[in-house]
């Protein structure tokens, strides 16, 4: 395998492992590409050492490297040849650490681990916008479906699997500045998997869609795919019964940005590829229909303009855009008009029906063309889902994949980063809970010795956001739900009343001198794990809210498209509770997220942007510095590097590998503890290379593993 060459930074391949001159080899290997386990430098501690080792292996097209069992993976912005049925054939049932680092290989461990020990994975992707997140999703995703046996059934719900990304990708992600393919939500894919492994089903949640895009896009962005898709893609039958045009120009809510067409884009083969996948899917021709009819009704909802009358009140200015809408969606014309410039008010027990400002009227269409894309992203999901859940399957096992968005520091930071970021301070949190602080706990519990490693827990910012009554999303909730004169700026004294002390939050008014002259009066900073960002209140009220007028409930809930129907019930509109507000519900989906995440066996992948330009070849090494830094890759190198690389329960250890030593086979009459203690001694481990705990045994190098799974396997 040519890409194999050279990169054998550990000296350690099958039946040569020994041998001087592979060694030696390996040692020249290494000064060129690198070290392929940031375990190996020489310098651990050094930063510039460990981008140094970056620069090294993504120069020579390396682009993963590991550190331990955690994949780091550098975005190459152009095709590499190491993702072919070859390679994937090549990783297959193999050890972690024989070929080079590959996300393969991590799908590989986690699939083997879950068939060997019965336990469920996850595989949590990480990085910012633009890293490879996406990618690695999908190579992962390939390769799990490949690397199991087949029959016709089987094959059918590997193509679901597999087609429910283009869908997804069509209706999730748009083009922005860093990423002409950007996830606009969080994803998280359980992967069910048979008692013989094969894949059985699959179950998607989805996290918080940046719906402000359906409405808005800035310069050099697009709208949603689906959007250009369908103009670009659908035939003129189709664009005649949706009453669209094929040009963009000619829809507000895909003009804005200016830039319909992009290079690396065609958005009519997607559309054909979005086509098939929903057939796979089996998404009925009448559902399709109502598919992309409700995403026409975006459209023209976008094209409603309004003008005063004399009293200052909203007129629609062209009737027969609302027309179409209510064709498309199948709800009475006058209704729909109605709810479109006037709402229903209660005063001394009576309603009354308002009529709305152009601005309000405005806002209003913006408020249903957000809720109706948004409800339909959800309904999609679940659709998805109701096709590949599978019910046969009474024992399964599954792996997670997790790909959701990174970091965010912006010029200009509103509530959506707010929310990415918290999820990322909550995932960092994870990642602190499952690898950093429960491994160090472990070697305290099992006796092991042990040096502690010195790390930032971030647990005092999730605590700063979330916390009930002093956190910030309830102080913003509380705000939200006070009647009268709540806006963003008296939000933004609460805050300073309420956390205005805190370490990690800064305002103009409170806080540090120093860092508080850059703060302007609409504003407060947090100082996140990854970096300090600024937030700016502007629109937090009313994000928050996501308010949508019930006469606009009322009149969706009367369509007869199936899909708008079904997303806006009935019995929303005689619900008395308010509706959470959209920090608490992501602050709930979150905690249920971290509940799913925790009872896993985790593995790592670290994606890693080389550059701002998307550009090959380029490695700006201080953009890499900086995502090494919030990435906790420092970190995580000293602790792995202060440990062991492998540990077991003595059991299941034990259960594998009893056979090599007469001891121990077929029957061992000690404790399992005494059990490896001589399997161990017999094999002529060195006292060095492992360490027997309470429970399990502790192995500090993956070569002792190897070469004793090597005498297993003879
Ligand atoms: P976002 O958070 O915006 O969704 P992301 O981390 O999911 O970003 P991707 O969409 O996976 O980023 O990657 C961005 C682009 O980088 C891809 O469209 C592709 O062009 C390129 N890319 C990423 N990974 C690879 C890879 N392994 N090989 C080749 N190109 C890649
Ligand atoms: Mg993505």
């Amino acid at each position: 395998m040519a890409y194999n060459d050279g990169d054998h930074g550990h000296g350690i391949k099958r039946g040569e492992r020994y041998s001087v001159s592979t060694m030696e080899g390996a040692l020249t290997a290494r000064d060129r590409v690198g070290v392929q386990d940031f375990v190996l430098l020489e310098d651990f501690q050094s930063e510039n050492a460990f981008i140094g080792n970056l620069r090294k292996r993504f120069k020579e097209k390396h682009i993963y490297t590991y550190i331990g069992s955690v994949l780091v993976s550098v975005n190459p912005y152009h095709k590499l040849t190491i993702y072919t049925p070859y390679i994937m054939e090549n990783y297959k049932g193999v050890n972690f650490y024989e070929k080079p680092p590959h996300v393969y290989a991590i799908a590989d461990n986690a699939y083997r681990s879950m068939r060997n020990e019965a336990r469920n994975q996850c595989i949590l992707i990480s990085g910012e916008s633009g890293s490879g997140k996406t990618e690695a999703s999908k190579y992962i995703l390939q390769y799990l479906s490949v690397c199991s046996t087949s029959n016709d059934k089987v094959e059918h719900i590997k193509s679901q699997l597999l087609q429910s990304n283009p869908v997804l990708e069509a209706f999730g992600n748009a083009k922005t500045h860093r990423n002409d393919n950007s996830s606009r939500f969080g994803k998280y894919m359980d992967i069910q998997f048979d008692f013989k492994g094969a894949p059985a089903g699959g179950k998607i949640l989805n996290y918080l869609l940046e719906k402000s895009r359906v409405v808005h896009q800035a310069h050099g962005e697009r709208n949603f795919h689906i959007f250009y898709q369908l103009l670009e893609g659908a035939d003129e039958n189709l664009l005649n019964k949706l009453n669209l045009e094929k040009t963009p120009d000619k829809y507000y809510y895909m003009l804005q940005g200016k830039c319909a067409k992009v290079s690396s884009i065609n958005d009519r083969n997607d559309f054909r590829d979005v086509q098939k996948a929903l057939q796979i899917l089996d998404f009925s021709k009448e559902t399709i229909e109502n598919l992309f009819a409700t995403v026409a009704s975006v459209l023209h909802l976008g094209n409603i303009t309004y003008c005063g009358n004399d009293k200052g009140h909203a007129v629609v200015e062209k009737d027969h855009t609302v027309q179409k809408i209510a064709n498309l969606v199948g709800c009475p014309f006058d209704k729909l008009m109605k709810s479109l410039t006037h709402r229903t008010i209660e005063a001394n027990r009576e309603k009354m029906l308002s009529p709305l400002t152009v601005d309000q009227a405005t806002y209003a269409r913006d408020a249903l063309a957000k809720a109706v894309y948004g409800r339909m992203f959800s309904w999609l999901v679940e659709k998805l889902n109701s096709s590949l859940t599978n019910k046969d399957v009474t024992r399964k096992n599954v792996i997670g994949l997790l790909d959701i968005y990174g970091f965010e520091i912006f010029q200009a930071n509103s509530f959506e980063q707010f929310c990415i970021n918290y999820c990322n301070e909550k995932l960092q949190q994870l990642f602190i809970e499952l690898t950093l602080k429960q491994e160090q706990e472990e070697y305290r519990a099992e006796g092991i010795e042990w040096e502690p490693v010195e790390y930032f827990n971030n647990k005092i910012i999730c605590d700063l956001v979330e916390e009930r009554h002093r956190g910030i999303i309830d102080i913003l909730d509380e705000e939200c739900l006070r009647p009268g004169d709540a806006t963003d700026t008296t939000f933004l004294q609460k805050l300073e009343e309420t956390v205005g002390e805190h370490p990690h939050f800064v305002t103009h008014k409170l806080g540090d001198s120093k860092l508080r002259k850059t703060i302007g009066y609409d504003q407060f900073r947090l100082l996140h794990y990854a970096g300090e960002v600024t937030y700016s209140i502007e629109g937090f009220l009313d994000k928050n809210n996501d308010l949508l007028y019930r006469d606009l409930k009322e009149t969706m809930s009367e369509a007869s498209n199936e899909i708008v129907k079904d997303v806006f019930p009935k019995s929303e509109l005689s619900r008395l509770k308010r509706p959470d507000t959209v920090g608490t519900q992501f602050r709930s989906s979150l905690a249920k997220l971290m509940e799913i995440l925790m009872s896993k066996e985790p593995s790592y992948v670290r994606c890693i942007k080389p550059n701002d330009s998307k550009m090959a070849d380029r490695f700006d090494d201080n953009l890499v510095r900086h995502q090494v830094k919030y990435l906790g890759l420092m970190e995580n190198l000293r602790v792995r590097r202060a440990g062991f690389a492998y540990r077991r329960t003595h059991e299941i250890f034990l259960n594998r590998y009893k056979s090599l030593c007469p001891d121990t086979w077929p029957r061992y009459y000690c404790s399992p503890r005494e059990g490896v203690d001589k399997l161990c001694r017999y094999l002529d481990y060195k006292d060095t290379d492992y360490r027997l705990g309470k429970t399990k045994i502790f192995i500090r190098l993956p070569r002792t593993l190897f070469a004793t799974e090597d005498a297993f396997q003879i």
